[in-house]
């Protein structure tokens, strides 16, 4: 790229910029600013921004790196702009699970709380499912809107969930692609800035972060997720938009149902009231994440009275109402939710069997995220289509007890010869031993503005 001149500065050289980082120096905001637009102009040529990606993930950033790096990020494309809704723009993000449809609950029920929902959701990534995925499994439901129609069904319905538009954070685009390919993926500053930049992009006054931990977790250990999880809400706090982050268990999927079509089955048999206790910690995660929403919202005083109010929409049948009213204003047939099951028409399906009495002790999530994937609910390269009728129910839950022979789980896969692969990654995944397991809380720690940049000040590196 050539060197960048300004009246008060010397020109920028991209080469002293991977120079400075490499030997552990910080870059200023107007340093990395010329970086994220270089690379959203692709001036900046692939070799370099991913040397320079490659010495943020060896050196760290430091959290004013982080901040610029977000907010430059944030700028790099066009912004949506819920103000003209007249309502509180409110969101969730989760860092990735298995079987984490929380997003079908949260956003018809902060919509029934009179909030705005505006959810710009990802595809399955890695061994984790992905929303959009999920959501096409609808006939006919569009998740690539314009930023007009989105405007327009939020304006209708309160919430809508779509993919993020090509215009919006291109600088993300650009440096994603490389992290994956350069092995840059896993660092705080990274994640952080490539996260929220979207979030920020989307106008939110606030915004709940699920942060996972455990054995289905991008950041299994705890410490990891705790340091991403205050940095994030750091972050997100100086630029204007309330945060809090929860850490929460993903040491075994959530819910029953891991796939997609499946999915959206448990969803939309929580929102109707239907079986509560078979997917427990789905509705409870739910409800407090909501809760959450309505609080930072400003729909509730505390985060328990919004839990109050999240419960009344589910109860109510307010929030089912808004789902099927935005699946509609989407595209989407809600027909076939009239009975889901007749739907669901898997290729090949098959029972895994408990191969010995004892309990479930251990769940080891990211084998069964595989195991989810290679049913074919998920894709291998990307832009392949995945199969909505693929996935995994599971029948026990970690502690549960079993009887030899009793069903852990029916695996649907798209074909009779897909079917092998994820029965084996289940039992490597599953261990059943004779003494039951610790319970793991649902929920280990929250960072807010009030305990966040503490944390960080705190933490070891
Ligand atoms: N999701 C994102 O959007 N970016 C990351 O870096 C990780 C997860």
């Amino acid at each position: 790229m050539l060197p960048e001149t300004t009246s008060d500065r010397s020109p920028i050289h991209t080469i002293d910029l991977i120079r400075k980082k490499r030997d552990g120096g910080s870059l200023d905001a107007h340093e990395i600013a010329f970086l994220v637009s270089g690379a959203a102009s692709s001036s900046i040529p692939l070799d370099q921004l991913s040397a320079w990606l490659m010495a943020a993930w060896i050196r760290g950033l430091s959290l004013d790196e982080t901040r610029a790096l977000t907010l430059a990020m944030r700028d790099s494309g066009e912004k949506f702009d819920p103000s003209r809704l007249g309502k509180i723009a409110v969101d969730k993000h989760s860092t990735g699970g298995v079987g984490d449809k929380t997003s079908f609950l949260v956003a018809p029920i902060a919509a029934a709380c009179g909030l705005a929902v505006p959810m710009i959701s990802g595809r399955a990534l890695g061994h984790t499912g992905g929303t959009l995925d999920k959501l096409e499994s609808i006939p006919g439901y569009r998740t690539a809107l314009s930023l007009s129609e989105f405007e327009t069904v939020l304006a209708h319905c309160g919430a809508s969930i779509v993919s993020q538009t090509p215009a919006l954070v291109p600088a993300d685009r650009v440096l994603y692609a490389l992290r994956d390919r350069t092995g840059t993926v896993e660092s705080p500053g990274l994640i952080c800035a490539s996260i929220l930049s979207k979030k920020l992009a989307a106008g939110l006054n606030a915004l709940v972060l699920d942060v996972k931990t455990g054995s289905g977790a991008f950041l299994r250990k705890q410490q990891d997720a705790e340091y991403l999880a205050a940095l994030m809400v750091a972050t997100a706090e100086a630029a204007g938009t309330r945060t809090v982050a929860l850490l929460t268990d993903m040491g075994q999927p959530l819910g029953r149902a891991a796939g997609n079509w499946i999915e959206l089955i448990e969803s939309v048999e929580l929102l109707r009231n239907q079986r509560p206790a078979k997917s427990e910690d789905l509705r409870e995660l739910s409800l407090i994440l909501a809760g959450w929403m309505i609080h930072l919202g400003g729909k509730a005083e505390t985060p328990l009275i919004g839990r109050q109010l999240a419960e009344a929409a589910l109860d109510d049948g307010s929030a089912l109402a808004i789902f099927f009213k935005m699946i509609e204003a989407q595209g989407g047939d809600t027909g076939i939710f009239s009975d889901p099951a007749t739907f669901h028409r898997p290729g090949a399906t098959e029972i895994l069997n408990a191969w010995k009495t004892g309990y479930i002790t251990e769940m080891d999530t990211t084998k069964i995220g595989w195991a989810v994937q290679r049913t074919g609910a998920g894709r291998e390269k990307a832009g392949e289509p995945v199969d909505p009728h693929a996935g995994i129910l599971f029948h026990a839950r970690r502690g549960a007890r079993v009887e030899k022979g009793a069903p852990i789980a029916t695996i649907y896969a798209t074909n009779q010869s897909m079917l092998a692969e994820p029965v084996e990654l289940l039992k490597q995944a599953i261990v059943i031993a004779s003494v039951p397991p610790d319970a793991v809380p649902l929920i280990t720690t929250i960072f807010t503005r009030e305990n966040s940049e503490a944390h960080l000040h705190n933490a070891v590196r």
